[in-house]
């Protein structure tokens, strides 16, 4: 757990210049798109990260983490689930950039010079969210008399593709 809180606002090229470090805290409250997939705003979400020069590209890496509340799909209760992601981002400016970056980093958009760091973390958590949460201990609606069944369809992992995709098209169309 980290003392201090995070920047609301950051400049990620001044600070990849600066080799800057951004490690703290966030209310996930301040992550509005996360916070509207999430049962409640209740939370903190935890990141670390290390911005750097890489030639003439500015990249930001370390990982970012928070538990937040979800639907369970069994007792429909709150259930607490915990999100991770590593972050490894390349700042571009124009879709030609983005085309140029090494497969290990993701591309993130900077269209002003200083941006709100909720963004930037909201972008990954979201994609990390499950489709389906579900207590760990939580059992199961019993079946009558198909015991025997192959699993659940819904259990199965999703594809994570389909899922990218999915949210993609939901941060879209809330970012008007
Ligand atoms: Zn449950």
């Amino acid at each position: 757990m980290f003392e201090h809180p995070l920047p609301a606002m950051i400049k990620p090229l001044k600070l990849a210049r600066q080799e800057g470090k951004l490690q703290g805290h966030m209310p996930l409250e301040q992550l509005t798109l996360l916070a509207a997939d999430c049962v409640s705003n209740e939370g903190t979400v935890e990141a670390d990260l290390t911005l750097k020069m890489e030639g003439p590209r500015a990249e930001i890496h370390g990982s970012a983490s928070a538990t937040v509340k979800l639907v369970c799909q069994r007792c429909l209760d709150a259930a607490d689930v915990p999100l991770k992601v590593q972050i490894a981002l390349g700042f571009v400016q124009t879709e030609e950039q983005a085309k140029e970056l090494p497969s290990s980093l993701e591309p993130f958009l900077l269209e002003e010079e200083e941006i709100p760091l909720a963004s930037l973390l909201e972008q990954e958590l979201i994609l990390a969210l499950p489709i389906v949460a579900y207590h760990s201990d939580c059992e199961p609606f019993p079946y009558q008399g198909e015991e025997d069944q192959a699993p659940s369809s819904v259990e199965e992992k999703p594809n994570p593709f389909a899922v990218l995709e999915q949210l993609k098209g939901k941060v879209k169309k809330t970012d008007n």
